[in-house]
């Protein structure tokens, strides 16, 4: 076929064929690194304006024994699709429990921030699962924060007001992930039992210098104060970013700046010490 067509042609059809790869080993391979040291959570910590550490997010890192590290920005998506995403969520909850339980050796109670999909939260099972594996391992749900993006709430509010109620009976917080992207009606705010507002990368790293940004950004913080909400600020990687989200209140700030996503062991380290890496 190739001395007949054109070399658009050539590479669109090698483009597309290594897009269907790509799914194919992604989707393979993901199920076979599930519980294996190929997967791991790292967790970048959260810091408020005292320097301290307030809490951290715990972030998915797959190491391919033969393609190396591959980003969650690729498999996650893949695992959702295929609904290998409840066995990564159980595996992650698994892992969150037993961090949690490290910490309390050392009399911390940190709160971790868990990334939670849209079809997991929605699940059947979900609340009776978490339920289960909180009591089974003796942790208090109150040290979990369940991140969620926008976009799940405002489709089906009701069923999701009523999942989150029943989450929040075991003590679980929540939060929304990647805030001031996606949706415009904030109706939804006042419909669930939030507890923070997590403002997305994308409008931290505008300001200070970006007048609409800044705007955006104090109105959110403006809001947040009158709905009793806290606010963490992600994707910080400079001190004149810093200094412009302390300066109008924000909670705490995770980014770049304070310190990247690490190894357990290595956050230890640094909830021990109090100070930035
Ligand atoms: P997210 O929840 O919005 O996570 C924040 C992303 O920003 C992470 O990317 C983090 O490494 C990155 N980040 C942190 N600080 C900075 C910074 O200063 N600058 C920039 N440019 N980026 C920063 P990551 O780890 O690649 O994760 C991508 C997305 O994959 C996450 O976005 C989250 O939606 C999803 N994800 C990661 N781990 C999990 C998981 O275990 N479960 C689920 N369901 N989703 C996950
Ligand atoms: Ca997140
Ligand atoms: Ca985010
Ligand atoms: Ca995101």
């Amino acid at each position: 076929a190739k001395q007949h067509s054109g070399n658009q042609v050539t590479f669109y059809e090698q483009g597309l064929q290594s897009e269907v790869e790509q799914r194919l080993w992604l989707e393979h391979d993901l199920l076979q690194a599930i519980g294996t040291p190929q997967l791991v959570l790292h967790i970048q910590p959260q810091f408020g304006c005292d320097g301290r550490v307030t809490g951290g997010e715990l972030l998915a890192r797959w190491t391919h024994p033969a393609r190396g590290a591959v980003s969650p920005a690729l498999f996650i998506p893949v695992a959702e699709e295929t609904g290998l995403i409840g066995l990564l969520g159980s595996w992650s909850l698994q892992f969150a429990c037993d961090a949690l339980l490290s910490l309390q050796k050392l009399g911390e109670t940190y709160p971790l921030s868990l990334n939670i999909s849209p079809k997991q939260l929605m699940e059947p099972q979900f609340t009776e699962y978490i339920r289960d594996t909180l009591e089974s391992k003796g942790v208090p749900g109150n040290r979990l924060i369940f991140e969620i993006t926008e976009g799940v709430l405002i489709r089906d509010i009701q069923a999701v007001a009523q999942r989150m109620q029943a989450l929040s009976l075991l003590g679980i917080r929540f939060s929304i992930d990647d805030f001031g992207t996606g949706y415009s009606n904030l109706a939804y705010l006042k419909r669930l039992p939030l507890y923070e507002l997590k403002i997305d990368k994308s409008l931290v790293q505008d300001v200070p210098n970006d007048s609409d940004s800044i705007a955006i950004v104090q109105l959110i913080l403006a809001m947040a104060d009158q709905l009793n909400l806290r606010v963490v600020a992600e994707g910080v990687e400079t001190e004149a970013q810093s200094r412009f989200l302390f300066e109008h209140a924000c909670h705490a700030l995770q980014g770049y700046l304070l310190a990247r996503p690490m190894p357990f062991d290595a956050w230890l380290d640094v909830v021990r010490t109090r100070q930035r890496p």
